[in-house]
């Protein structure tokens, strides 16, 4: 199933590739500097890393093979992993590695900021929904009951690099993994002397500087409904997360199950909205917030942007609206058929 999904991936790209999207994706003027290119499977999905300038390429490989190494760490479903070893050591501690102690501490400052709606010890309800493996159903309401006693990520206890987990509660770090990843490429190419690269990690995307020429990069927001795109986003030196109910989901009798799940009940969260889109110079802050603003709605999303600030968003309900963040206001604009529709501004006060 996990290969059937990564084809399923690896085909949208070459489909992507091809310009046969139903919209083409908004042209981009062609560049004067050389661009070096590592492409991966990695974390369930496609990875692409363009990176510019004269070691570009040894670069470009030098950070994809970071994100590899981190995969093999914080994989929830391989065997050889920290996550998993952790999973299954019925309440023993388990040592963990630096990279895996500094996502899980602070993936759990996200958990303890995010009003209930991001939690990484969700994995029981979401393995019961077939998130994981692919094989899909509808678990029963008393199931859902006994699987929420499971979660809470305030008994998840990491003391340096001793991770503890009392028996029954496991952790899955598949809403900031791939945030976390996008830092480490940023360092890893900054280290090596990079300035300009940017990288594609499925529906994340993140910036080092701007363009070779300066002007900022382009990033498409998709459609939720699968219209093409809905949008055009400019940015410089950060990351755009995008979390939807699209990227991941089934149908049973007439109704729509999706990945992303609110902890307060065990069912995927039905805010309204249909995707949300983040934008910070942190990538797994990014991550973190794109999954729980996702699953508090549009109002409150829109409380915790003015109450925290720190990060912009753009919002798009499943009635078609969108509101944006106001510090977005100038970069992002509505691509396509979706360019007639009214933008809301989301103002500070
Ligand atoms: P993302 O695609 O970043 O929004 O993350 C969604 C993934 O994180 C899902 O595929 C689950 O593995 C996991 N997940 C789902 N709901 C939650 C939640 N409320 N808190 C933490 N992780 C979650
Ligand atoms: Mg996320």
């Amino acid at each position: 199933m996990k290969s059937s999904r990564l084809l399923c991936a690896l085909l949208a790209v070459l489909v992507l590739l091809c310009g046969c999207e139903k919209e083409p994706p908004p042209p981009e003027e062609p560049e004067e500097e050389e661009s070096h290119i590592a492409t991966l499977l990695a974390m369930d999905t496609v990875m692409k890393l363009t990176v510019y300038g004269p070691d570009g390429q040894t670069a470009a490989d030098r950070a994809s093979a970071r994100i590899e190494e981190l995969e093999a760490l914080l994989s929830v479903t391989d065997e050889g992993s920290e996550i998993f070893a952790a999973n299954h050591s019925e309440g023993a501690a388990v040592p963990v590695s630096s990279d895996t102690a500094a996502l899980l501490r602070k993936a759990l400052e996200l958990c303890g900021a995010s009003e209930g709606t991001l939690d990484v010890t969700v994995y029981p309800v979401v393995r019961a929904w077939g998130f994981t493996t692919g094989n899909y159903r509808v678990p029963e309401t008393g199931e859902l009951r006994e699987l929420l006693d499971r979660v809470d990520y305030n008994r998840v206890s990491l003391e340096g690099g001793t991770l503890t987990l009392p028996a029954g509660t496991e952790i899955d770090l598949g809403a900031v993994a791939k945030g976390y990843a996008g830092d480490q490429v940023m360092a890893s190419l900054k280290a090596q002397g990079v300035s300009s690269a940017i990288i594609e990690l499925g529906g994340n995307v993140q910036a080092l500087g701007s363009k070779p020429d300066g002007s900022p990069w382009r990033v498409a927001v998709h459609a939720p409904d699968g219209s093409g795109y809905a949008g055009v986003l400019e940015i410089r030196d950060q990351a755009v997360v995008t979390s939807g109910g699209y990227e991941r989901y089934f149908e049973e009798d007439g109704e729509t199950y999706w990945h992303i799940i609110d902890p307060a009940t065990g069912y995927p969260a039905k805010s309204g909205l249909a995707s949300v889109t983040v934008v910070s110079e942190s990538g797994v802050e990014a991550d973190a917030l794109s999954t729980s603003l996702f699953v508090m709605g549009r109002e409150r999303a829109a409380e915790y942007w003015r109450a925290h600030g720190g990060f912009q968003c753009i919002l798009i309900s499943e009635d078609g609206s969108v509101a944006v963040t106001e510090g977005l206001e100038d970069s992002f604009s509505l691509y396509g058929s979706w360019s007639g529709r009214p933008l809301e501004v989301i103002r500070s006060s």
